[in-house]
């Protein structure tokens, strides 16, 4: 399968997720076709629909739904709305998500989907029809017992409702667990909104102690101040960090005594956009990265520590809230200079987490107290983060690739008891 280059992106993520896979499984004994198996995602749907635009006109879209594995259970994983969608980037998520899903414990594959398109340029009934005509056409994968769906970068729980309608109109009745991350009305759970920052915020507090960092106190920037990014910086600064920097497509803002993230995004929800806010120093998304901080949060897009900013990360940790935002080059140069990674597969799988929780609830119609909610999450992500330290110390390896070597070890003990079809 050819890689091709992304616009937001160093490297193409397909490419990398691949090497991060064949770095990892080295170290897991493998037979040549098992290994090979596992790197190709099971099954890729591509879909070309017309959506009728406010104007009258016919605008058409292009889709993607990939499946990475289907070993561990039904596929899980976000559904992303932006401009520079590719299927590459789609099997690359989706092959992300079956190791966090592996990782932590999740009786789930991994899956991704996403259109190529700009949400914020559409008006709300265009992205509704956009929505409802996606879900019919991706509805032959998609179930509460095949594949699940949630949010991702430019989808919201608005969004995750309309799905849900759509595949409850064609069923005839209505199936709450057919996605997650909905809003509470219609069988959402406390919690999910804010699970993956939540999320960030505890793995950072963990990665900070062992390190020996005091959280009191420390530097945090933050690139990408939407859902993951917004919910880290205000959790971390409510644990007493100091976040002094955050951005967003439009640009990033400094101010190295700290910014209180409530202010900001009333500032972003005003303007739509953190830049201009008052009294701290507009940064670039790409300047942001450098900035001194103790703990640096990417929260956006793939690709944003590379060869070349990696050697100028001045941070002592860092936290990947957004999927694949360090390539490989920039992984080695970081764990030569003694910087910890902790990799999307851990630092942002408090959202599947809870939406794990979520369908759970939902094919039971028995719904969970906001604080079992947080103290599962919290014991899930606290164990599977030390766990992945012990790997790392065992084979004397980065935090990435300890995540990768138990996740591929968990999926391929599963396809060894389950045997090849047929
Ligand atoms: P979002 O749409 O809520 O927010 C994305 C943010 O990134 C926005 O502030 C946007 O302006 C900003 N952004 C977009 N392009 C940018 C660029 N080129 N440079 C800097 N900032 C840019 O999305 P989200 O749900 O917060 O997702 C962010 C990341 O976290 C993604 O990598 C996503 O895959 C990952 N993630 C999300 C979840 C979840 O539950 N939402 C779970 C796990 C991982």
């Amino acid at each position: 399968m050819q890689a091709q280059t992304t616009l937001h992106s160093q490297q193409d993520p397909w490419e990398m997720a691949l090497e991060q896979f064949q770095r990892a499984s080295r170290y897991v004994p493998l037979k040549r076709g098992i290994r090979e198996f596992l790197m190709y995602p099971r099954r890729e749907l591509t879909v070309n629909f017309p959506v009728k635009m406010d104007d009258g006109s016919v605008r058409v879209f292009t889709g993607y739904r990939v499946h990475h594995s289907t070993v561990l259970g039904p596929t899980k994983g976000g559904i992303r709305y932006h401009p520079d969608v590719t299927l590459n980037e789609v099997r690359a998520l989706a092959m992300w998500m079956t190791w966090k899903c592996a990782v932590a414990g999740l009786p789930y594959g991994g899956a991704k989907g996403g259109v190529a398109c700009d949400p914020k340029q559409l008006s709300a009934g265009e992205l509704e029809r956009l929505t409802r005509r996606y879900a019919t056409e991706i509805s032959v994968l998609m179930g509460p017992e095949s594949d699940i769906p949630a949010p991702d970068v430019g989808t919201t729980s608005q969004v995750m409702a309309w799905i849900m309608d759509t595949y409850s109109m064609h069923r005839g009745y209505s199936v709450p667990a057919v996605v997650t991350g909905k809003p509470l009305s219609v069988g959402g759970t406390v919690g999910r909104e804010e699970a993956t920052g939540r999320g960030c915020a505890l793995v950072a507090r963990e990665a900070a102690k062992a390190v020996g960092l005091r959280l009191e106190g420390a530097r945090v920037a933050v690139q990408g101040f939407g859902n993951v990014g917004y919910h880290a910086a205000r959790l971390l600064h409510g644990m007493g960090a100091r976040v002094v920097a955050v951005s967003d497509s439009r640009g990033g803002i400094y101010r190295s005594e700290g910014l209180d993230p409530e202010a900001v995004l009333r500032y972003k929800r005003e303007t739509g956009s953190v830049a201009g806010f008052p009294n701290a120093r507009p940064v670039t998304n790409a300047e942001l990265l450098e900035l001194p901080c103790d703990i640096l949060v990417p929260a956006a897009l793939e690709g944003q520590i590379h060869r070349e900013n990696a050697p100028r990360i001045q941070a002592q940790v860092v936290v990947e809230g957004a999927n694949g935002p360090t390539t490989p080059e920039a992984d080695d140069i970081l764990h030569a200079r003694g910087v910890l990674v902790v990799p999307d597969i851990v630092a942002n799988a408090g959202g599947v987490i809870v939406s794990y929780f979520e369908w759970v609830q939902d094919l039971q119609s028995f719904f969970w107290e906001e604080a079992e909610i947080h103290q599962r999450l919290e014991r899930m992500l606290v164990r599977s983060l030390q766990r992945v330290m012990e790997v790392a110390r065992t084979h004397e390896v980065d935090l990435r690739t300890a995540a990768l070597i138990r996740a591929i070890q968990r999926v391929s003990d599963a396809l060894f008891t389950l045997g090849i079809y047929p």
